[in-house]
């Protein structure tokens, strides 16, 4: 099948990004936004064509990215896509939401594949984004050339809600590193340590991480929490890690404790915080300030 037109849904901190590549490999690119004035800027930026959900999805391939899964059901259940289309769910979703979705899709010759990002907001705008993809491995290959243009890797992982499992271990593993880091901080800040040279060392030792790289002295040691991703979709990812495993009656007790701790700082911050302000719960504890 020849894709024709393409479909976004979600010009959020992401969405926003991952449409503006698509000009470059098709003409027919739709987008659609809850707040309208979005897609309008969107259209007159990157020559897109602001779109009314029901046009967005008569799309051959159509693209979510949205907070959870609840609000992909939603729109589905809304506005019902065309037969023959393919429905790429960026979102960082749940799995179960996405056998639903694949069985109830199939059901009118649609297609569903969960297909959620990492590489944060720098990597949508760059295109360099990992897509960790779940669903009918036919329809992937259909559909990638679509999502080629926002990605650096696209990878099939297995059946549908495979790749939502994928991007929710990995978002709590890094939330893991995060952190693991801001307590050895707070550990080293109490003995007098100089925390940038301290982080110096760790980038060229076994404790480092993409966290200790690319986030701690921007964001933490800063102090300035920069919001591109809120620490309360962080906490959603997690706890769909965790629901999981209580699923399968998986044991792992460090994923389950950084899970609670998310949705302890997260519960305790304001709703528009970064995912990096999750360390302020751990300075208030400790009565310090990670800055250096
Ligand atoms: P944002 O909060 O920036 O954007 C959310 C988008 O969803 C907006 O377009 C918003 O519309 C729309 N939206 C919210 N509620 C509804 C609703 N009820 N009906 C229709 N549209 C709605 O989120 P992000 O772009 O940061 O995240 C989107 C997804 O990508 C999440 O699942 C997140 O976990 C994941 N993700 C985020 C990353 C990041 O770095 N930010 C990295 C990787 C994955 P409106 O403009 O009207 O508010």
């Amino acid at each position: 099948m020849a894709i024709e037109s393409v479909a976004f849904i979600g010009l959020g901190a992401m969405g926003w990004h991952m449409a503006a590549h698509l000009p470059k490999a098709f003409s027919d690119v739709r987008v659609w936004n809850r707040t309208f004035s979005k897609a309008e800027q969107h259209a007159q930026l990157f020559s897109t064509t602001a779109a009314s959900l029901q046009q967005a999805v008569q799309a051959d391939v159509i693209f979510s990215c949205l907070p959870t899964s609840q609000q992909v059901e939603d729109i589905i259940a809304q506005v019902p896509p065309k037969a023959g289309s393919i429905w790429v769910d960026c979102t960082s979703g749940e799995p179960q939401s996405a056998q639903k979705l694949a069985k109830n899709l199939k059901a009118r010759q649609v297609a569903y594949l969960d297909a959620p990002v990492s590489g944060q907001t720098i990597g949508a705008e760059k295109g360099t984004l990992t897509v960790m993809v779940g669903g009918d491995a036919e329809a992937l290959a259909i559909a990638s050339v679509a999502i080629q243009p926002f990605a650096g890797m696209i990878e099939y992982v297995g059946q549908s809600g495979a790749g939502f499992a994928v991007k929710a271990v990995n978002n709590i593993l890094m939330a893991v590193n995060l952190w693991s880091l801001a307590e050895g901080m707070c550990n080293l800040k109490a003995q007098a340590v100089d925390l940038n040279a301290a982080l110096k060392c760790i980038n060229a030792s076994s404790g480092q991480s993409g966290i200790s790289h690319n986030i701690f002295a921007q964001r933490v040691l800063s102090q300035e929490f920069p919001l591109t991703f809120a620490l309360n979709l962080l906490a959603k990812d997690a706890k769909i890690a965790t629901d999981l495993a209580s699923d399968s009656n998986t044991v792992m007790p460090v994923l389950q404790l950084t899970q609670q701790l998310l949705r302890s700082a997260s519960n305790s911050l304001p709703q528009a915080s970064d995912f990096s302000s999750a360390v302020k719960l751990l300075e208030q504890w400790n009565h310090t300030q990670l800055d250096a």
